[in-house]
This record gives C-alpha cells, structure tokens and sequence, in this order.
C-alpha cells in the first residue's frame, strides 16, 4: 500500500477528548474517528488490525469444534422477556418499536436468540454437543462510554454459546474455551491473565476473566504473591479476621458535634476505626437495606448484590434516608431503625463496643452489641479485599493488586436460559431435559486498546507483528531518482513475495515521515537514503525495541524474513 493514497490523517498532538494512552494513539494514528460517544469508525489501518484480530479468534474457535454463525442484532422483545431480561437489562440496552409497533432491541448479547434458536430444531441428545459462535457488532448504552473502544457503545465482540446435554458436557466444552482463549490472546501478543470472576446473582458457576494488566484498566485483580489464586476483586476473599471486641457494657448516646467521617471519630472518641461501623444506606430493587461494614473495610456491592439476589442496587437519595430509614445522612446506625434489613461483613460477627450513628444529626452510639441493641439479618463477606492481606487459598501468601482489562469473558450459564425458555433435547430414555449452556465473549475491539496499553512508547504503538495492520514499512527519503527507483523495486518484490509492505512515497519531510512510521508502530522499518545506497545497505529499525541495524541490499529479503522471524 501506498501511504499517498492511503486514508491515514494522523495528528500530530493528543486529542483533548482522550484521557488514556491507548485512546490518543487510536486517534492520532488515524486508526479510527468518533462519530458519536462511545460510537465510531474504523479507519483502513485500524480496520486492518481487527480483521487481524478476528482471523487469529475464528482460527482458534474453529481449531476447537465451534462453528461460526452470524445471529441478528435487531432482536425481538418476546425472546427477553422469555429469558426474563427484558427489565433486567433496562437501559443498559437499545429499545426501539417497528412500523407496526412491535418491540425490538439492538442485541447486547445474544444468549436469548441462541436459545430461541435451537429450542425449536436440537430435539434429541445425539444433536449435542455444539458450540456457536460469531463476530458481531454489539449495541449497549453504557452510562460512561469512556477511553475510546475500551467501552463503547458500539463494539465488535467475538460471542460463543456452547450446549451440552450435561454438566460434564459443560465442564468440558468451558475447558475447551478456556484453552482456546489462551491460544488466541497469546498469538495475538498480549500477555492475558485467568482470573476467577464474579458469577453475578446466579451464584455458584465458574467464570473467568481474562485480563490484560494496565494501568486504565477498569476492573482490579487481586493475585497472590505465593499461589496461583488470581480473581477480580468484585469477588476475591482473603482471610482477614475477624475483629476483636472485648467491651461489654451497655450503649449511650454521645454528643458528636460537627463529625462526620470515621477519620474525625477515632480521633474524637480513641477508638480504633475497626470497631466504627460503617453504615450504607442503600434500595435494593425498591426495598431498604442497611450494610454494615468496619470502619477500615470498604462495602462490596457486587458481594451485597449477590447476597441480596438483588437486580438493581443504589445508594439511598437524601430524602429517602428520612423515608425510608427514618434517620439522617452522615448518622445512620443499625440502632432503633425499624422495619429495615440490616446485612453486616462477617468480620463484624461479634460486634460488641462498637460505634454507630444515632440517626440523628450530631449523635453517634458506643458500645452498641448486636443481639443486645439490633438484629443483623446475617453475617456474611461484604468487603473488598486490600493489598498485603492473606491469601484465603494458600494462606501463605499476600495479595496484591492490580488494574487489569478485561478481555475476554467465560461463564458456565447452566440452565438458566434453557428453563426460561424451554430448550429442552430427549435424553436417552426419552424424557426432556434442559440444554446445559455456556457463553463466551472476546471484546474484539477492545482487544486492539489493550494491546496499545500494553505496546507503546512515547513515539507511539508498537504492534505485536501478529496483529499489525502491516509488517513493513519502507521509507524513501530525499527525491533521490535512484532512492525512489530502489524503494520501489523493494517495495515490489516484498509485495510479491507475500509480505504485507507500506511505502511512504509521500512527498514529506524526513522528520515527518520517521514521525508517522514510529507512531503507526509498523513492527519493521526499512529507511532507504542516497547515502545508505552508495554504501549498498539500508537501515532497518524494529519498532519493538527501536534497535537499528544495517542490512546488505543484496539479499534483502532472506535478511527481511530472518529478522522479522526474531521480532515478538
Ligand atoms: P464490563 O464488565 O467491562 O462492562 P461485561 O462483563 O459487561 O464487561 P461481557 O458481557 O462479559 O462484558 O462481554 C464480553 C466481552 O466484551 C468483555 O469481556 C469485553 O472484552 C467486551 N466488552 C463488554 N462491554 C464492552 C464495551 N462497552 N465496549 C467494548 N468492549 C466491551
Ligand atoms: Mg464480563
């Protein structure tokens, strides 16, 4: 390809709108454009990546049994509302009525229309097992579209739907995608990581998360220092202890003018921040819930809205702390509440001399008791874990944590959407059983920013070759006549020989031309000059590493192959 006629406007300055590294080099390397938040367009060189992206995903998922299908993304209300996820979904999903007002949505997934799709046509055991995929744009309303492709509104995901007539079955085929996601994130260049995720309200299954490690990742992973225990954070446990309260004497109220936070009441009453319990006011789909955490935990919603089996979990508005709580911001205590339930972090198991608000402004309880002076409707793992606690898997060693991207999402799904939605097959005896199901997303396009978080430098990307939207680029400088005829007889017989070439004949400055190869991250750089032909070599620079070295002009392409097989 040539770069003059090619559609590539890079910018020469980080665009304002883009927060992250990967979103400014998406944009600046005229890899894509915004058409609207959370919403665009892929250019000629980004295009060329995620088509990259999706041979290495298709070659893989077909090496492992899975055949490909493309499902549709209008997608009609009855199929949710079967699978009882119409509401569920709420905004987060793109609803809209056709000429003759009938319901559709613009798929986020498509767990519904595959069961739909097979409820009618695997009838007995021998049609299964089968696994279904295909790359397809995906539609949802994110609340904060943020960092470019990383969550958009519209992105391409690679989706798979595995059915099986048991849980062995089931066991199996999430197997057989687990190694498969491994193949394709490895081929791809990334470094992915496992990690145990949260299963959501349905409790109990396995998924995991793969996660690129960088610093904009959204998600946070905790990993043990000593064993292999890896696992989001919204689900991961350590084995902090409980808290020790020895005090047992009875409550009072205790005047606490003007202090709102846990740091200004330990100071104010010298009791440690372990025994001052943190209270969140929160609606659990319309019902008021009061979690209690020690004043050195943070609450976990992800563990409360597993516990609550809740839909939607949200803070209490200010007014509802009066309605619904009957007690006041910055003082609500399990104390005297009334008809709300109370839900503690099992840390707080014995709680005894603690400290509580006294819903009422100014006023704070001490040495409140549970079983004495409220009820705890259970006790069980609300808070998240911290860096440097034990390791609950191992116990020998610490946790850290880390930002990670996720990736690419495996979760057994049972049979949650078969029952809903009555996918039944025959067994062996001729009675009808729920279709066990598994579902599997690569986030394609995110793929393409986590791979620029994880290969760049101040210059710009540096692609993976097995990703990169070309493998060489040459670069003609000067006006040179035999500087251009070289170039070009290069550019030629790499070409012919199978090699994906750019050549920049524009008519630019060389500062420009290096500028725009380094930012574009062409893994090899072949700079042609009048001076480097005299001496009968030209300079080659891999992107990886910005090593540079001479090579012989006579054979050229066997020392091309050569280096480009070293390169990662
Ligand atoms: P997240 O927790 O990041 O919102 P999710 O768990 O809702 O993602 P899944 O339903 O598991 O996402 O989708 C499968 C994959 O699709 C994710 O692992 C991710 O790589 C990708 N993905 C999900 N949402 C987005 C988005 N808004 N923009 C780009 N990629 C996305
Ligand atoms: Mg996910």
């Amino acid at each position: 390809m040539r770069m003059s006629k090619l559609y590539l406007p890079t910018l020469k300055e980080d665009p304002a709108e883009a927060e992250v590294t990967s979103h400014k080099l998406m944009l600046r390397a005229g890899l894509m454009r915004k058409h609207s938040s959370g919403i665009y367009s892929y250019l000629p060189l980004g295009y060329r990546i995620i088509k990259k992206i999706e041979k290495i995903t298709r070659k893989h998922m077909d090496n492992s049994g899975a055949q490909e299908v493309l499902l549709p993304v209008m997608q009609t209300s009855e199929i949710w509302k079967d699978s009882k996820r119409w509401d569920k979904f709420g905004p987060l999903m793109i609803k809209f009525l056709d000429r003759k007002n009938r319901e559709y949505c613009l798929g986020p997934t498509h767990e519904e229309v595959v069961t739909d799709l097979v409820r009618d046509e695997v009838r007995s055991y021998k049609d299964l097992p089968l696994n279904l995929y295909q790359i397809q744009t995906k539609v949802r309303d994110e609340i904060r579209p943020r960092f470019g492709v990383m969550r958009g509104r519209e992105f391409i995901m690679k989706d798979a739907y595995s059915l099986d007539v048991d849980y062995q079955g089931l066991d199996k085929s999430y197997q057989a995608m687990y190694d498969a996601y491994e193949r394709i994130f490895a081929e791809c260049g990334l470094e992915a990581v496992a990690v145990e995720a949260d299963t959501g309200a349905m409790g109990g299954k396995d998924s995991h998360e793969f996660m690129v490690l960088a610093d904009s990742g959204e998600d946070e992973i905790a990993f043990c220092s000593h064993c292999d225990y890896a696992a989001n954070v919204e689900r991961a446990t350590s084995d902090k202890v409980e808290i020790d309260f020895e005090v047992d004497s009875n409550f009072e109220k205790i005047h606490t003018p003007e202090i709102k936070t846990i740091d200004q009441l330990v100071e104010y009453l010298e009791v440690p921040a372990a025994k001052m319990i943190k209270a969140v006011a929160l609606v659990a789909d319309g019902e008021a819930v009061l979690a209690l955490v020690s004043g050195e935990d943070e609450l976990n919603e992800i563990k409360l809205i597993n516990y609550l089996q809740a839909n939607e979990l949200r803070a209490a508005e200010e007014e509802e702390f009066e309605e619904l709580f009957n007690s006041v911001p910055g003082f609500i205590g399990p104390v005297n509440l009334g008809e709300v339930r109370v839900v503690a972090d099992k840390r707080l198991q014995n709680m005894s001399g603690a400290v509580v608000g006294a819903n009422e402004i100014d006023y704070h309880f001490k040495d409140v008791k549970t079983g004495r002076d409220f009820e705890v409707e259970a006790f069980t793992d609300l808070r998240s874990v911290k860096e440097g606690e034990n390791c609950s898997k191992c116990e020998s060693g610490k946790l850290n944590i880390k930002d990670g991207i996720e990736v690419g999402h495996i979760f057994k799904l049972g049979t949650k959407y078969s029952e809903n939605m009555g996918a039944n097959y025959l067994d062996e005896n001729g009675k009808a059983q729920p279709i066990v199901m598994g579902s599997y997303g690569i986030g394609i396009t995110r793929l393409v920013a986590a791979a620029i978080e994880q290969n760049n430098d101040q210059y710009g990307i540096k692609w993976p070759k097995a990703i990169a939207p070309y493998q060489v680029i040459i670069l003609p400088l000067g006006n040179d006549r035999l500087v251009q005829e070289k170039s070009e007889e290069i550019y030629q017989s790499l070409k012919d020989q199978g090699w994906e070439v750019l050549i920049d004949d524009r008519q630019e400055r060389a500062g420009v031309k290096f500028n725009d190869s380094e930012l574009i991250g062409i893994p090899l750089r072949l700079t042609i000059g009048s001076r480097s032909l005299e001496n009968g070599v030209v300079e080659a620079m891999i992107r990886s590493t910005n090593e540079k070295l001479e090579i012989k002009l006579d054979n050229l392409e066997a020392k091309v192959k050569e280096l480009f097989a070293e390169i990662s």
